[in-house]
């Protein structure tokens, strides 16, 4: 048997390294913004952003011609609130994310920020208008410091401390030896996943935009991360408008609105507790996310016990 699951073993950690670089690639992609099809108009006119209301107006999108992906979306995240989306993996939700920052454009429908359609303005300043936490944070081969001062070059340390302090990371960074000049990324240290996205937590703090997307880790977290990362995520969405894409449910609950979004259609909007009393797909999902988490609990208290 032992035989048999070292290479077992071994596979997975190459399966995992593989994944995270496709994962890194598609990060790098959306950072280079090199999708040629979507080009500026001439003479387009940077984004006047007032308050940061974010509306789709039945959006339709597909990848492919044969294959629509969104059929239809309509909803606002009005200023200063935050609407989260929930649905089954593949539903689109990120697709969401990657038309807001334009990286695809809709085939039919629009989408406007305080009343701007996002396709006649400038792409530079439509994305200094908005912060993303991603699942997956390319960090750059250089320092801690550096990969936070990204959200704006011209930070001082004590901002660059500061940020770190709100997206709970300063305490980890401060007991490195090197502090802030640790080098991190392929040939520095390696950070967790938590980290990571606490490092982007702190860049977007740095960046300050008025509209924040926040796409939420896949991976469950153990639960004391989740709490932290949920805490300073929290204090950053504060009256910032923001679009929650949610894998997991956890952060949903205080939303202002939740959408559900399933094969490309919103199928259900409310409150946590409108949705729960639905008793629709929500209300199911919820159910069964709750059961998974206490499997897991009792799953990890009998692993601490043996
Ligand atoms: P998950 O919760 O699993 O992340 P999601 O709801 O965020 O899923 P999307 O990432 O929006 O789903 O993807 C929606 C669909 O579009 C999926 O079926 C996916 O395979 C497809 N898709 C995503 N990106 C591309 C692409 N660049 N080219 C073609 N198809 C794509």
């Amino acid at each position: 048997l032992i035989q048999l699951s070292m290479p077992l073993h071994f596979m997975g950690m190459i399966y995992r390294e593989i994944k995270q670089a496709l994962i890194d690639i598609d990060d790098m992609f959306q950072i280079l913004h090199r999708n040629p099809e979507i080009a500026d108009r001439p003479g387009a006119p940077p984004l006047a952003v007032g308050q940061g209301n974010v509306r789709f107006e039945d959006v339709r999108f597909a990848y492919n011609p044969d294959r629509p992906i969104l059929r239809g979306v309509s909803f606002e995240v009005p200023a200063g609130r935050t609407v989260a989306i929930v649905g089954p993996s593949g539903a689109g939700k990120s697709t969401l994310s990657r038309l807001l920052f334009r990286f695809y454009e809709p085939r039919a429908g629009r989408i406007l920020i305080d009343g701007q359609d996002i396709a006649g303005v400038e792409q530079g300043s439509l994305r200094a208008a908005i912060g993303m936490v991603p699942q997956d944070t390319v960090l750059f081969n250089d320092t801690i410091g550096y990969n936070i001062r990204y959200g704006r070059w011209d930070a001082s340390p004590e901002e660059v401390r500061e940020a770190a302090r709100l997206a709970q990371i300063d305490r980890f960074v401060s007991g490195l030896p090197e502090g802030y000049d640790t080098p991190v990324g392929e040939r520095g240290l390696k950070l967790s996943g938590g980290e990571k996205q606490r490092v982007a937590i702190a860049r977007t703090i740095l960046k300050g935009p008025p509209i924040l997307v926040l796409d939420e880790a896949t991976s469950a977290l153990d639960s004391f991360t989740e709490r932290e990362i949920q805490d300073a995520l929290d204090r950053i969405s504060r009256g910032r408008t923001t679009l929650v894409i949610a894998h997991r449910l956890s952060t949903v609950v205080n939303a202002d609105e939740i959408l559900v979004l399933d094969r490309g259609i919103i199928t259900e909007r409310g409150t946590h507790e409108s949705l729960l009393a639905e008793g629709g797909t929500y209300a199911a999902m919820w159910n069964r996310q709750r059961e998974a988490d206490a499997a897991r609990e009792i799953l990890k208290r009998a692993e601490e016990e043996a």
